[in-house]
Parts: C-alpha cells; sequence; structure tokens
C-alpha cells in the first residue's frame, strides 16, 4: 500500500472507530511533513493499529527514543489514555513508601482474603531494541544476559528460584505439557503468535525463541522474558495484604535491577514500554475477584466496564486481556492509569476501588 493509501485508511478508521487513539490524534499533516525515513519509523509504530481499527490505543513503540521523536502523535494518545489534562506536563514521580497507607482487603471483607493478587512492573533495557524491532538473535540474545542475571537471583535466599524458557533446545527449556500448565496457573504468558495486536507490531515475532520466566521457589516472584517487553517483573499472593504484596515487587525489583543492565526510564514518561498504555510507573496491579451479580448476562463485560472505569479501574477476563469472565464471574480488575500517578496511588485506587465495587456487587444496584 501506498503512504498515501495508508493515510486515507487512517482517516476512514477516525470516522468509524472513535475509540481508536491513534486514528483520533493522527494528524495527516504533521505527518507529511516528516523525513520519508521519519514516515517509515511512524508507520511502523501505528501499524497495528491500522491493521486492527478496534484497537484502543493502536500504536506500540519500537525504539526508546520513539517516545521523545513522535511525541507529536503519541502524547496526547497518552494524555486521553492516563487522564493527563492538557494544562499538566506529561511526567512520571515514584513512591513506594508502602507505610503511608493500610490496604488490606480483608478489612472490606474476611473473604477477600483469598483473592489472587498480582503487581507487575514493565521494564525495557537500553541497549536493545524494544521487542517490536529485535530480530531473532537480539530475542535470544537478550534472554542469554537475563539468564546471566538469573544465576546470580537464583542464590538469593528470599529470591531464589529457576528459569523456565521456552526457547527450543537451550539447557533451560521445559516441556510444551509445563509451558501449558504454567499459562494455566496463571504465572506464564500466552502464545503470542495468536495475538493479532502484537503480530502486527512484530512483538511476538521469532516466537518462542527468547521467551521464558523465572520463578521464586515460593512461586511469589516472577519475570517474564521477552513478552510485550524485555521484561515483567511481578509479585503474586494471597492474603489481601496489598502492602505486602507492593513490598515484595519493590525489593525484587530492586535486586534484578542491580543485576541488569540500566532499564530505559526517562523523567517525562518514566519506564519507557512497547504500549504507550504502560508508561510511567510501567505498573499493573490486579485483582482475580468473583463479582458474579456484577457479570451476569454480560459476556463482554460491557456493563462491569463501564462501572469500574468510573473508579479508574479496567476490567480483563480472567485469563487476561481479551478473555471473558471465569467461573463465578471471575475478572481481572486494576487500575488504568499507569503514568502521572505514583505506585501507592495506584494501590490505593485499586483498594478504594474494589471496595465499591464489592458494594455494588453485594447490593447487586447496578441490576435494577
Ligand atoms: P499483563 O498485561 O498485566 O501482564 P495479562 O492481562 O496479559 O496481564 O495477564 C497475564 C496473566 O496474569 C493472565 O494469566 C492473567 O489471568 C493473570 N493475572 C492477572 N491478574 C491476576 C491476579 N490478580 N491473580 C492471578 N492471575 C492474574
Ligand atoms: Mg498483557
Amino acid at each position: 500500500m501506498t503512504i498515501e493509501k495508508i493515510v486515507g485508511e487512517i482517516e476512514k478508521i477516525k470516522r468509524i472507530y472513535p475509540n481508536n487513539l491513534m486514528a483520533r490524534f493522527f494528524n495527516a499533516n504533521n505527518f507529511s511533513n516528516l523525513s520519508e525515513d521519519d514516515k517509515y519509523r511512524l508507520m511502523r509504530i501505528i501499524n497495528t493499529g491500522i491493521k486492527n481499527p478496534t484497537s484502543e490505543m493502536g500504536a506500540y513503540a519500537m525504539y526508546v527514543d520513539d517516545y521523545e521523536k513522535f511525541s507529536f502523535q503519541l502524547d496526547p494518545m497518552i494524555r486521553d489514555f492516563h487522564n493527563i489534562p492538557a494544562e499538566h506536563p506529561i511526567s512520571q514521580t515514584n513512591d513506594w513508601d508502602t507505610t503511608k497507607a493500610r490496604c488490606d482487603l480483608g478489612e472490606i471483607d474476611p473473604s477477600l482474603k483469598k483473592t489472587s493478587m498480582r503487581v507487575r512492573v514493565a521494564r525495557n533495557i537500553s541497549s536493545f531494541p524494544l521487542p517490536g524491532a529485535m530480530d531473532k538473535s537480539q530475542r535470544i540474545d537478550f534472554e542469554k544476559l537475563a539468564v546471566l542475571a538469573f544465576d546470580r537471583l537464583a542464590d538469593n535466599p528470599d529470591f531464589g528460584g529457576k528459569y523456565l524458557s521456552i526457547t527450543p533446545g537451550t539447557a533451560n527449556t521445559i516441556s510444551n505439557q509445563e509451558y501449558k500448565n504454567r499459562v494455566a496457573s496463571h504465572q506464564m504468558f500466552k502464545d503470542m503468535s495468536a495475538d493479532k495486536y502484537l503480530n502486527a507490531a512484530n512483538i511476538s515475532a521469532h516466537w518462542p525463541f527468547g521467551r521464558g520466566m523465572y520463578i521464586s521457589q515460593k512461586e511469589d516472584f516472577i519475570i517474564w522474558v521477552g513478552e510485550e517487553d524485555h521484561l515483567r517483573i511481578m509479585a503474586m499472593q494471597t492474603g489481601g495484604n496489598l502492602n505486602s504484596l507492593f513490598e515484595r515487587l519493590h525489593t525484587g525489583l530492586k535486586f534484578v535491577g542491580d543485576l541488569l543492565p540500566p532499564f530505559a526510564i526517562s523523567p517525562k514518561y518514566g519506564a519507557i514500554a512497547s504500549c504507550p498504555t504502560n508508561l510511567g510507573a510501567g505498573m499493573r496491579a490486579s485483582l482475580h475477584i468473583k463479582l458474579p451479580n456484577l457479570c451476569a448476562d454480560d459476556p463482554k463485560l460491557e456493563r462491569i466496564g463501564n462501572e469500574a472505569k468510573k473508579l479508574g479501574l479496567a476490567v480483563r477476563g480472567a485469563s487476561g486481556e481479551h478473555s471473558g469472565a471465569g467461573e463465578g464471574g471471575l475478572v481481572d480488575i486494576s487500575p488504568s492509569a499507569r503514568l502521572g500517578v505514583t505506585q501507592m496511588q495506584i494501590m490505593q485506587t485499586l483498594y478504594d476501588g474494589v471496595a465499591a465495587l464489592w458494594k455494588l456487587e453485594k447490593s447487586s444496584a447496578i441490576r435494577e
């Protein structure tokens, strides 16, 4: 397709799919002023939103400097998604001080102590292209670099564990059955080659080379290698104590950060991530929670999604993004904003939002 045709295609998407942020903020004038090389670079970034008009964001960065370089296209999308008003600069401040608040789900309802809690951050290493622009040997080299760090992490008394690779033929490669079991237990990521959004951005290319996960012996600290970002670092726990979950991640993140080359971090955008939705704290803190009343007769989770949105939350299905509710109305609830909010604000938004949704669930007010 010629550039003119692609621009026409984007203008069409803008009319038909107003929620596609890439198309909504695409400016043909700005685009035409770019050099031929930069036109090509920007096209690679926004290809996923063109190929998938129903995208909500519709862009994946390919290189760490894409955000600065193409800020005229990406900043308005970022502001819209993360809810940053025009009069505020885009910027990221961090605050991991969990002593400031007490977020114990058991205080909302004792039954919520059983809730599965997960908090992850996206991190990328500055010396590699982002996953959408990596060739096969870079993916393999990146995994080798990560394994060197994990070899050292494995000796740590608190975070010791093992690395499970799905790259064919390595010393750490696991069986297909073990891979499937780890996906079913929500520890490992799904087959990316089945994801049309990632495919259009080349993020899933060379699957499954360069992919794997580190898991601590207690199975509460996990690091994904080679998914949508170079690394997804996460803590997973039950017990209802969000403070302890966040502390676990923070301590582990500091250890891992010291074992690896520097992460790509910008004062403006925070942690650089492939997807603009994951900038800033790069953090998604989620609860797997059963809300049968709120999910009743709502296979696409639209009604509960609208309620959650008012509380700054997003709803995903029980198997992650683009999945449906699980048994008993099991859904994944997480704060949407990740940039311009501190880690502690994310924890508080999750806690307050879930308290409100729980009340709604118990009163079933949404159904009347
Ligand atoms: P992310 O994009 O934040 O990494 P995904 O939506 O891709 O998350 O989901 C990744 C996996 O994590 C899926 O298996 C999902 O069900 C699982 N997951 C998310 N939140 C929780 C949670 N609170 N408890 C258990 N598993 C979770
Ligand atoms: Mg994901």
